[in-house]
């Protein structure tokens, strides 16, 4: 579903964010990125979602190798990508519903279709009373759950989370993780950039471990500790 071998990352400045990185994740499969601030998380969410281009190595992303798509093809790839990001992005001059319909309506879609796609993907982060409300009235932790009703608003095969719990209480950060293992037991293959190791370590997951760049190390899930 997602293969990267020995991706390099070098931006326009010369700075290397990132190394011969190389991992394989499978359909259906949830993992957690994890290392340092600067270690190269969000580059390589990026380059799964071609908001950046790598520099060297290969990434195939549902098949497709990313050096070879043409920038026309950047749309339909996102199609079946869902990304949330730390800071929301949530437009605070629109309702939970426009936000959550925005990548529906730029897909074209008919109106009731999209009523009927925004109010299920309400309804899987639990906010179906909130689609008139308008961001700023909601909590941190309900912006990010409408910031991930977006991201899976489309049904994307693939969902990238960058630091989805950062401003979040412990408590919040668990029920946003939990969300997240929901989307992967239906099928979704989740990737989360993160630094809350605790929880990472309590959610039982393969941990993917960047530093400086470089892929340091790659740990299989152990058995489900959680009580
Ligand atoms: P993380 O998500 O682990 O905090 P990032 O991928 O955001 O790391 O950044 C990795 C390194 O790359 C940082 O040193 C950052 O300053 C640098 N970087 C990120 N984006 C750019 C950019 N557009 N141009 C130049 N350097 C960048
Ligand atoms: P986040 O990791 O929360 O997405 P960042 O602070 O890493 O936010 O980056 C915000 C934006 O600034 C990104 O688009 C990134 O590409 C860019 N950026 C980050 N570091 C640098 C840098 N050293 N030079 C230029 N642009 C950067």
């Amino acid at each position: 579903m997602i293969t990267f071998s020995e991706v390099h990352k070098r931006y326009a400045t010369g700075y290397e964010a990132l190394k011969k990185v190389s991992f394989h994740l499978d359909k259906g499969e949830m993992a957690f990125l994890t290392g340092h601030s600067g270690a190269g998380k969000s580059t390589l969410l990026r380059l799964i979602a071609l908001i950046e281009r790598s520099t060297g190595g290969q990434v195939i992303v549902n098949g497709q190798h990313l050096g070879r798509l043409a920038d026309n093809r950047i749309p339909f790839l996102r199609r079946d990508i869902g990304m949330t990001f730390q800071e929301h992005r949530l437009l605070f001059d629109r309702t939970v519903f426009d936000n959550i319909a925005l990548p529906l309506v730029i897909g074209g879609f008919r109106h009731q279709e999209i009523r009927r796609r925004v109010r299920a993907a309400l309804d899987k982060v639990g906010l179906l009373n909130y689609e008139k409300s308008y961001p700023i009235t909601l909590s941190g932790g309900q912006q990010q759950r409408v910031g991930i009703a977006r991201a899976v608003v489309n049904k994307p095969s693939i969902l990238l989370a960058d630091e989805p719990t950062g401003n979040l209480d412990p408590a919040l950060a668990e029920e946003t993780m939990d969300l997240f293992s929901q989307f992967n037991q239906v099928g979704v293959t989740v990737l989360i950039a993160s630094h809350a190791l605790g929880l990472i370590k309590r959610m039982g997951c393969r941990t993917l471990v960047l530093q400086e760049g470089a892929l340091i190390s790659d740990l299989k899930p152990t058995p489900n500790k959680r009580t």
